[in-house]
């Protein structure tokens, strides 16, 4: 290996920026060059590739979003794009490719990998959450205290009008934020993708509520929830319930944003420079990730089977005991 070209791709994280600078830093350390592919496979198709060196990545570590920006790429889907994405990396000397981004991300990398041999090695990047083989991806953590603090100040508010709301957070196939940032933030309901909680079930929970007279109710409701967002729960819940006032409020994309949390920002520079030292190794079609304290490794189709991931039972069961 001799250049490596590293990439963010599919929803932007807080913490791509820390890891984007762990990437270069650790291949300059280790003797080798190093390409930026600028808004994802759309770059490599459209031959947008920077060089970079140990000063392009200087005071970036702190910063949201990611400076070699990212997009959703549809022609890399056909075989005739990624045909055109290789002849120009190949063409910029890149051999190896290190990839930043969520579960779209990494099938494109793998089916890319198999098809031209090129190595690749996968970092989590989505503030999701929902990657099999790392314990947290990166930007979850920034994005949950964006979520937490937002709760709170509903919660001033909420709690001096006797409000009820309903905070819609990101997730569309993924419950951790919704799951998370409701217990975190003490909510009396939590609405998640993977688990169906009908309208009379959360009614039933909200006049328990009532009854013992709290003074606000926030019911977290997650993007992906079978009733159909935020808006909608609020509309049949006071069709049959009018106690309180409800007001909705959607989070929405400022979860991405923001300076990473220290959490992340270590997250990103261990992953990072893991996702290097793993290539130069030999490794491919891996994915670095944290398990307990230690860095892991999964093959990259192991990883995406997010599917399968599971929420913590004992969380669920939680948020209902501790509503009372
Ligand atoms: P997030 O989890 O934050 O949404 P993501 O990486 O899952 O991030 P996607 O938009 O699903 O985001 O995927 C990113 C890009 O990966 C796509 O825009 C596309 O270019 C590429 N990609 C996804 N699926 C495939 C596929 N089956 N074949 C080739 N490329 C793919």
């Amino acid at each position: 290996i001799k250049r490596i070209g590293v990439f963010t791709s599919g929803g932007d994280a807080p913490g791509m920026n820390a890891c984007i600078r762990a990437v270069v830093r650790t291949a300059i350390y280790e003797g080798k060059k190093v390409s930026g592919i600028l808004h994802g496979y759309q770059g490599m198709i459209d031959k947008n590739i920077i060089d970079m060196n140990s000063r392009s990545v200087s005071n970036i570590l702190q910063l949201g979003g990611t400076i070699l920006k990212t997009a959703r790429c549809l022609d890399f889907r056909s075989p005739e794009g990624r045909q055109k994405a290789y002849h120009n990396i190949k063409a910029e000397g890149i051999d190896a490719l290190v990839a930043i981004g969520g579960d779209g991300t990494f099938t494109g990398a793998e089916v890319f990998s198999r098809e031209f041999d090129i190595p690749v090695v996968g970092i989590p990047g989505t503030i999701d959450n929902d990657l099999y083989g790392s314990d947290f991806t990166l930007g979850y953590d920034t994005a949950n205290n964006t979520v937490i603090d937002a709760i709170d100040k509903i919660r001033d508010t909420a709690a001096s009008h006797d409000r009820l709301f309903f905070i819609e957070v990101m997730g569309r196939d993924s419950g951790c934020i919704a799951l998370n940032c409701g217990i975190a933030g003490g909510a009396e309901a939590i609405l998640l993708p993977e688990k169906e909680t009908g309208i009379d079930e959360l009614i039933a929970k909200l006049e328990n509520a009532a009854k013992d007279k709290k003074t606000s109710t926030i019911v977290i409701v997650a993007e992906g929830d079978k009733n159909g967002g935020a808006y909608n729960v609020a509309k049949r819940v006071q069709e049959k319930f009018d106690f309180y006032d409800a007001k909705v409020t959607i989070l929405g994309h400022l979860q991405r944003g923001g300076s990473p949390s220290s959490f992340d920002r270590v997250l990103a520079s261990r992953l990072g420079f893991a996702a290097v030292k793993n290539l130069l190794r030999g490794e491919t079609r891996i994915m670095v990730g944290l398990r307990g304290n230690e860095i892991v490794t999964t093959p990259l189709e192991e990883a995406l089977r997010s599917k399968e991931f599971k929420l913590a039972e004992d969380m669920i069961e939680m948020t209902n005991v501790l509503a009372i």
